[in-house]
């Protein structure tokens, strides 16, 4: 349930209500809005009284949360959320929209390092590359590993670039946070549910990409898994699903944007280049994306798409990249944002 505050309480007022949600055996979340404070109280309510808490000073009302998701919902944080991505100027949500870009996977430092100037010469605010890569295949490249993550660090510091990479493991957090500025966890660990705590727990942003067969509402429930394990800097991503359909790697299901933006306050950002598995289709993706509402984009971008080691074929070029940001700019001003 939400405990909504008058206009005007002090901090000591809400800090009555927080002994009181925990004296009932709950847990607070305290959401400090720009007109209301609201305080979220989160565990099982069975055999409580809510009149207890209505009764407390500058308490205006308390109501139900009805999404299963709690901390992640709309119904507790009414503006949208904002998510720094660690690095100065570099945020996702908001008006301006947010472009991660880089390759799939770390493969050397030129590699790299080219990626990184040609992806912030064109308007990145963050690298992507993958150090821990989770293949499908065992025998395929599996990613550089911390090695990677050292090159990352250096085109960091030669570009400014916020970077983000995924982390595979709960045993890996702390040595992948120790470079990275944003902690991205992939598709196939969207319910790896131990993962969701491990990176909770952790003082990064994360980029908790969709489940390729998850719902909404599940992909929601593990964005609530990182906040209620104390971090709220989750940002969402639509990377496409699977269905019956071969003309692309998975479905990009943009349906998803405007859902996601009425049920949670959290941003999200889509994939178009996991979501199609085709690099002729990213760009109209992207456009796409924009104009549905997505906050910001992140697209595999390679300076040599046909050596690329891992995901060559939905990569595009630095070329194809930097034309594509000159036409989300203009998507993004036809829906009343900036790039
Ligand atoms: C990736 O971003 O390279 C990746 C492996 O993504 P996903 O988890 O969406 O498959
Ligand atoms: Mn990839």
């Amino acid at each position: 349930m939400i405990v909504v505050m008058e206009p005007g309480c002090s901090d000591s007022d809400v800090q009555h209500v927080v002994k009181l949600i925990r004296q009932l055996g709950l847990r607070d979340h305290v959401i400090v809005g720009t007109d209301r404070t609201v305080v979220a109280a989160i565990g099982d309510k069975r055999g409580i009284d809510k009149g207890a808490i209505e009764t407390a000073p500058m308490v205006e009302r308390v109501v139900p949360i009805l999404a299963p998701y709690k901390v992640a919902s709309r119904e507790v944080k009414k503006e949208p959320s904002v998510v720094s991505l660690g690095v100065p100027g570099a945020a996702i949500g908001g008006t301006r929209i947010g472009v991660i870009a880089g390759p799939c996977s770390v493969e050397n430092e030129e590699q790299i390092l080219t990626a990184a100037h040609a992806v912030r010469e064109a308007g990145a605010i963050g690298l992507r590359g993958g150090a821990f890569k989770p293949r499908t295949n065992p025998y395929a490249f599996q990613g550089l590993g911390e090695a990677g993550l050292k090159l990352l660090v250096k085109a960091r510091e030669a570009t400014g670039l916020a970077v983000v990479t995924e982390v595979m493991s709960v045993d890996q957090v702390d040595l992948v946070a120790s470079y990275a500025d944003v902690l991205q966890v992939g598709a196939r660990n969207m319910q790896n549910f131990n993962l969701l705590r491990a990176v909770g727990h952790c003082p990064k942003p994360v980029l908790l990409k969709r489940g390729m067969a998850a719902s909404l509402d599940e992909f929601l429930l593990a964005a609530e898994y990182i906040i209620n394990a104390g971090n709220p800097d989750v940002i969402l991503c639509e990377r496409g699903i699977r269905t019956s359909e071969s003309y692309v790697r998975n479905t990009l299901a943009l349906g998803v944007v405007p859902a996601v933006k009425r049920a949670s306050h959290l941003p999200i950002v889509v994939d178009p280049s996991h979501g199609t598995g085709h690099a002729y289709m990213v760009p109209a993706m992207c456009r796409a994306a924009i104009a549905a509402g997505a906050d910001g984009v992140i697209v595999e971008v390679h300076p040599d798409p046909e050596h690329a080691l891992t995901d060559g074929a939905q990569s595009i070029t630095c070329q194809t990249f930097a034309r594509t940001m000159k036409e989300l700019s203009a998507v993004a001003s036809a829906v009343g944002r900036t790039l």
